[in-house]
């Protein structure tokens, strides 16, 4: 049986990435960018105010105070927007907006709420603070100077990133191909919700919980029909899977009963089983396979073993397959608010929860068919063989939420 490291090291290096395609940014969000992107132009593009207000020369208003108050010449207006080709000579200001460009010959602004219209002078105002040199003024590239790098390639894509991207103009990025993942369910007990329930059946659960965790890892999912525990079903379930998919991410079938038959399937479809089991508690008994550049991810049919093995195993090859340089789930550090105990041989992978406090807990029953366990929880602490984790030990927390 491999632990868990050399099993994902396994899948790791048998999964390259798809390629890549470009992608336009409005649906860019989560994708996997190709490679670095520099930008065309400096952020902000040229010196502006931050201010409704008054461009001035600070030198002209250095002794303004609200005794004492400094009149100005209005020389102009500048909306956001406009460009204005005349210059703040000494003893005039111009009129500003947030956003406008500075005009020549200004080196700061004045905001609105500093100053006074002239009763007497519509064309003048007066300052009644003074301003230091380039105060309120966004300097042309303080955010970003030409030719930097905005985003580096191997991470996804984020709001803030493609709101960058776009303040640079970017419409559109290299990002890797989507794996188009597809899930099956096997089980001759297994109804789809909503349908009436025979004597010993029940609800199938796991495929919607997999494909919602495919698409949240970037993956294009694709929910397959229910397979019947039988080994002519599961072949045609399997095949007509990899016809339309990269990744076949099955659930049930691959323990010891005499009903499990996805390796079977699978190898009699020409595919390779690169390993089975693997020593983790839950999700014992994992299948990885290959066929013609396609992979197989059987997961253990508990709701529970389905989950953890997709994510420790399955998530990180779906993220590879994206040409993703980080493919382990988020971590969080929290504190045990109370002790963890694993009696199993097993490393154990326990549903908690983290609250906003940082206080970790178990989300209560963990076996592995126990689903709202798993429904109140938001991560898993790796719980080593025969130990305890005492109630206030610092520890890290994998993130799934
Ligand atoms: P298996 O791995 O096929 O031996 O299934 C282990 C347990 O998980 C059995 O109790 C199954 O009924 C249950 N199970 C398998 N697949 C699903 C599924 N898709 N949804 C809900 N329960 C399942
Ligand atoms: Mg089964």
């Amino acid at each position: 049986m491999l632990e868990l490291e050399d099993a994902l090291e396994r899948i790791l290096s048998a999964v390259q990435p798809l390629g890549e395609e470009t992608v336009p940014l409005n649906s860019a969000v989560g994708r996997v960018l190709a490679g670095p992107v520099a930008s065309p132009v400096d952020i902000p593009l040229f010196d502006n105010s931050a201010m409704d207000g008054y461009a001035v020369r600070a030198a002209d208003v250095a002794a303004a105070c609200e005794q004492n108050p400094v009149s100005l010449q209005v020389g102009g207006r500048i909306a956001a927007g406009e460009m204005s080709e005349g210059s703040v000579d000494a003893g005039t200001c111009v009129r500003l907006f947030t956003g406008s460009p500075l005009p020549r010959g200004a080196d700061a602004v004045v905001m609105q709420e500093d100053t006074r219209t002239d009763p007497v002078n519509s064309d003048k105002v007066r300052f009644i603070d003074s301003v230091r040199p380039w105060e309120n003024v966004r300097l042309r590239g303080e955010d970003v100077k030409r030719e930097t790098v905005l985003v580096q390639g191997g991470g996804r894509l984020t709001a803030g990133h493609v709101a960058l991207l776009a303040a640079a103009g970017v419409k559109e990025v290299r990002a890797g191909r989507q794996p188009i993942a597809a899930l099956l369910a096997t089980g001759s007990e297994l109804v789809e919700p909503g349908q009436p329930l025979r004597p010993g059946a029940i609800y199938e659960s796991n495929r919607l919980m997999l494909s919602a965790q495919a698409r949240q890892a970037g993956a294009v999912a694709r929910v397959f029909p229910l397979v019947p525990d039988t080994l002519s079903a599961a072949r045609e379930a399997l095949h007509a899977a990899l016809a339309d998919s990269d990744v076949l991410v099955t659930s049930g079938g691959v323990s010891v009963g005499e009903f499990d038959f996805v390796k079977k399937a699978f190898e009699q479809l020409g595919g390779h089983l690169d390993f089975w089991r693997v020593s983790i508690k839950p999700g014992r008994p994992f299948v990885f396979g290959r066929a013609e550049g396609k992979f197989l991810f059987g997961l253990p049919g508990n709701p529970v073993s389905a989950l953890v093995t997709f994510l420790l195993l399955a998530r990180p090859a779906l993220l590879r397959l994206q040409g993703a340089a980080d493919t382990g789930l988020p971590k969080s550090t929290g504190r045990l608010a109370e002790t963890l105990t694993n009696p199993s041989d097993r490393r154990h992978f326990m549903r908690v929860v983290v609250d906003d406090s940082g206080q970790v807990r178990s989300t209560g029953a963990q076996a592995s068919h126990i689903l709202s366990s798993l429904a109140r929880a938001n991560g898993l602490v790796d719980v080593p063989p025969k130990a305890s984790l005492a109630s206030g030990t610092m520890i890290s927390v994998l993130r799934w939420d």
